[in-house]
Order: structure tokens, then C-alpha cells, then sequence
């Protein structure tokens, strides 16, 4: 009885696994959308309208009966890749750009096929060393000791709130006073860290928005004040969060006094790197960080630094005890995975079973050492400087900030009327168009464009193209109220 359904059940669970041949030809049905895609990226849009209220394709419904893998790719192209940002676009300079270099969608095709198991350490010895390397060579990189540990997180968020509640935990501060616990950020802060600070526990937590400077940087006066005015009314300072790279302008807080102010204050100094932590490989970004290997913990983004698709964060944490101390649990049906000497992967975050992430990033540093890395993230300064350069020569242009990194923030402002107004109509207007995508941000009150440069795609002909689009959208807006 059990033998006969057995035998009936057998044949049809094996149809899971495809033959060589339809390997092959389902391969080269991928291979032949993906090719094209990237034959065509210089002309697709980095942006196709859409509109928000057509109802969602029933044909991404799951049902019971399978279809053809040319109708799957089919429907991928037209109601997944279709509509919205395209953000392996050159074009995109909106938000934080991310990228997609090639060679880490090979890691993953070649993770998901072997799908090794990197949480522990002794199930996948060698997925798990090779992320410790990945780990170690970033955290090398930030200049911190031997002692540091870190995770590849599925982005920063996660990332972040991996090292909120290392600090929260290192602090030795208890549910009960967690009301009184003070934290310290500025207006610029991401809001993916108010995120983290609930989802620790910390929502009742003070939050102390410390001033900025003209450059949208942390003022430190303002800082010290802060802590010492509440530390004297009985409050417990216990965490400031500083910007190495803010996602409006791009601005880094003074790292190296805040590390000082910190020091003395015994307060935990975490820094948000998300977007800027990566230009650490450059002479000027060195410089620029400067006493971010101060930091208690940093968090930075392989999936927008080192272009790599979505889905890989790092969180680095100066001593490896405090990451360790917040996520590592034991289960009996475990017991036999403990004892390692060195920390698996799940002891150092929320996710036990995770995508092999590490290799994404691992194949694309080895096929192409580091050299074209640093100098597309040099290139991506000089744009920003470039772009900066010839905005304030366009006439009616007006811009907030002379790049720290790689995000310029302007406006253009119109001969008469609403400027707010008018800017939201440029920025529609350019999404439109879609050759070029561009977000913008408000800065107390003020309505400013930006320009994100990040995209490994995009190189001076296309900034040029989005100056140009600029002026094009200005010209007619202002020319259509005539
Ligand atoms: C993008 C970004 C984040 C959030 O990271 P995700 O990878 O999108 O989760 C946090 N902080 C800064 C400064 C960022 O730019």
C-alpha cells in the first residue's frame, strides 16, 4: 500500500528535477533575456512610468498548473522589469543608486545551484570561512582590530538594527530604564534607524536631534552640551549614531571628535556607512572617514558601494564579543553544530538558515581585484564634482552643497511662483522622460533635487545627459507658462 503510492508519488516529486536537456534549453532561454538586457542597458529608461491604479497583473498569480518557462520569461519582462526604476540603469540618480555588476549574479547562480549552508559553521566550513575573509578584509578596511567581528546582512537596514541592539545590550541598561536611555543623531539620521530603534525596544528611548553645521554636519559643541545636560538631570546617554554619508546630501558627521566625545562619555558610537562607506577605498574618501576606526560599530552596503545587486549589507562591530553577546542562542537540536572555534554566521545575527550571500560578493572582488572598484568610486567623486561644477553655471540653478561624496542637492529656481512646486514638476517631468531617473529630498522646507552618483553604469556622458535633460524640462516648463 505505502509501496504503491510511493511509487505513483515518485515519478511526479522527480519532476523537480529537470533533465540535462531541459537544463540546457531553459538555461539559454534565461541567458538569451539576460544577454539582451544587457546588450540594451545604455538605451532602456532608467525609468517607465506606470500607472498606479491599473490593477496587478492576475498573470503573477499562483495556480496549480505550470507554464513554459517563455511565457514565465514573458511575463517577468512586461510586469516585473517593466514598470518603475531600473536600477541597473547608468540613468539612475535617484535615492542611493545601486548597480548589479555581472559576475555577482554568477555567485549566485552558482550558490543557489549548490546551495551550501552558511549560517553554521559546521555544516559549510568553507561558505562560512569564505564570508569570515569577506569580513575581515572589510573590516580591515575601516581600520579596526582583531577583535572586530561583523555579518552580511541581507541590506543596511538589517544592518543597522544588528548594531542598535548590540549597543543597546552593551550599554547594560535594562528594559526599565530604557525610557531614560538618550540617543544621539542628527536630523539626517536614515530612517531605517528609527525603524531600529523600535523594533530594539527603544521607541521610549530620548532621541536627541543634535543641530547641524552649514554643512549638514553634526555640530559637536551641540553634541557634548546635550549629553551633559541630560546626564545631569539623570537621563543615561548611552548611544551616539553619526552619518558617513548621509542619504539627503551625502554629508559625514566629524567622526573623529564625535569618537572623542563618545570616549569620554562612555557612550557607544555607531556610524551609518550604508552609502558612504565604501569611498574608504579611495586616497580621498581615506581621508575623508577619518575616525570611522573609532566607531564601535559601523554598517556599510556591499549592494550600493560595491555595486552589487540588491540583498547584501555589512554590519561590523569593533569588538566581536558585544555582536555576539546580542544573537547567539543554542537549541538542543543543534547541540551538534556548537563548539566551533570561530563564531558561525547565525551567532552574530537574527537569521539562523540564510542565502549564501558571501559568494555574490567574494567572486566579483577575485575576478576583478580591487583596482576597478576604487576607481569606479573615484570616478563617481569627480562626477559629483563635475556635476556640482556646471549646475552653478546654469542659469536659474541653484545649488545647497558642494559634495562631500557623491550626492549634489539644487534646485532650480523659477522666475516667479511656487518654487517647491516648480521643482516637483521638473522632477516629474524627468521621470517621464525616463532617460534619467532623479529623486529629490526637502530641506528645511525647501524643495531640493539630487543628483545620486553611484551606478557603476554611469560614467560623464551620462551626467551630461541629465544636465541636459535638466535644462530641456526647465525650459519647457517655464516656456509653457508663458
Ligand atoms: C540605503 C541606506 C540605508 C538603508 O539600507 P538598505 O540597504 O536600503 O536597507 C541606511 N542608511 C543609509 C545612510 C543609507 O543610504
Amino acid at each position: 500500500m505505502l509501496i504503491k503510492e510511493l511509487n505513483t508519488l515518485e515519478p511526479q516529486a522527480r519532476r523537480l528535477e529537470p533533465s540535462p536537456d531541459a537544463r540546457a534549453s531553459s538555461r539559454r532561454a534565461v541567458l538569451n533575456y539576460t544577454e539582451q538586457f544587457l546588450d540594451d542597458i545604455d538605451r532602456l529608461s532608467a525609468f517607465n512610468e506606470y500607472a498606479s491604479e491599473t490593477k496587478q497583473s492576475a498573470e503573477l498569480d499562483i495556480s496549480e498548473s505550470p507554464i513554459d518557462l517563455d511565457n514565465a520569461i514573458k511575463i517577468i519582462g512586461e510586469h516585473v522589469d517593466k514598470p518603475g526604476l531600473n536600477p541597473a540603469s547608468g540613468g539612475h540618480l535617484g535615492y542611493i543608486p545601486g548597480g548589479g555588476i555581472y559576475f555577482s549574479a554568477l555567485g549566485d547562480y552558482m550558490a543557489a545551484v549548490t546551495n551550501r549552508y552558511a549560517g553554521i559553521r559546521f555544516t559549510g566550513p568553507g561558505a562560512v570561512a569564505l564570508e569570515h575573509a569577506l569580513v575581515r578584509w572589510m573590516a580591515k578596511l575601516v581600520g579596526y582590530p582583531a577583535t572586530a567581528a561583523g555579518n552580511l546582512t541581507s541590506g543596511g537596514s538589517i544592518a543597522n538594527l544588528c548594531a542598535i541592539v548590540a549597543a543597546r545590550d552593551a550599554s547594560g541598561l535594562k528594559a526599565a530604564d530604557w525610557h531614560r536611555a538618550v540617543i544621539y543623531t542628527t536630523e539626517h539620521a536614515h530612517h531605517c534607524l528609527d525603524k531600529a530603534y523600535r523594533i530594539a525596544g527603544l521607541g521610549e528611548a530620548v532621541r536627541r536631534v543634535i543641530p547641524m553645521d552649514e554643512r549638514f554636519r553634526m555640530d559637536t559643541a551641540a553634541l557634548e552640551r546635550s549629553v551633559e545636560v541630560d546626564r545631569r538631570e539623570g537621563l543615561r546617554p548611552f548611544l551616539v549614531v553619526g552619518n558617513a554619508g548621509s542619504t539627503d546630501v551625502g554629508a559625514i558627521d566629524p567622526l573623529d571628535r564625535i569618537a572623542e566625545i563618545a570616549k569620554q562619555n562612555k557612550l557607544w558610537f555607531h556610524i551609518d556607512a550604508a552609502y558612504g562607506g565604501f569611498f574608504i577605498l579611495t586616497d580621498e574618501g581615506r581621508e575623508k572617514l577619518r575616525g570611522i576606526e573609532k566607531s564601535d560599530s559601523v554598517v556599510m552596503d556591499p549592494h550600493k558601494g560595491l555595486f552589487l545587486p540588491y540583498g547584501l549589507g555589512t554590519v561590523l562591530v569593533r569588538e566581536r564579543a558585544h555582536l555576539k553577546h546580542s544573537h547567539q542562542y543554542s537549541a538542543a537540536y543543534m547541540q551538534d553544530a556548537a563548539g566551533a572555534d570561530e563564531d558561525s554566521p547565525a551567532d552574530l545575527s537574527p537569521e539562523l538558515t540564510k542565502h549564501f550571500r558571501g559568494l555574490r560578493l567574494w567572486l566579483p572582488l577575485k575576478l576583478h581585484g580591487i583596482a576597478p572598484f576604487r576607481a569606479c568610486l573615484q570616478e563617481k567623486l569627480l562626477l559629483a564634482r563635475y556635476a556640482y561644477e556646471q549646475l552653478m553655471q546654469m542659469s536659474g540653478f541653484e545649488v545647497l552643497n558642494e559634495p562631500e561624496l557623491s550626492v549634489v542637492a539644487y534646485r532650480y529656481v523659477p522666475k516667479s511662483g511656487d518654487a517647491n512646486a516648480f521643482n516637483k514638476r521638473i522632477q516629474a517631468a524627468v521621470q517621464k522622460d525616463g532617460r534619467v531617473f532623479i529623486s529629490s529630498t526637502t530641506i528645511r522646507g525647501t524643495v531640493y533635487l539630487r543628483l545620486a552618483i553611484l551606478a557603476f553604469r554611469t560614467h560623464l556622458n551620462t551626467i551630461q545627459l541629465a544636465l541636459e535633460i535638466l535644462k530641456e524640462k526647465v525650459s519647457e516648463l517655464e516656456g509653457s507658462r508663458q
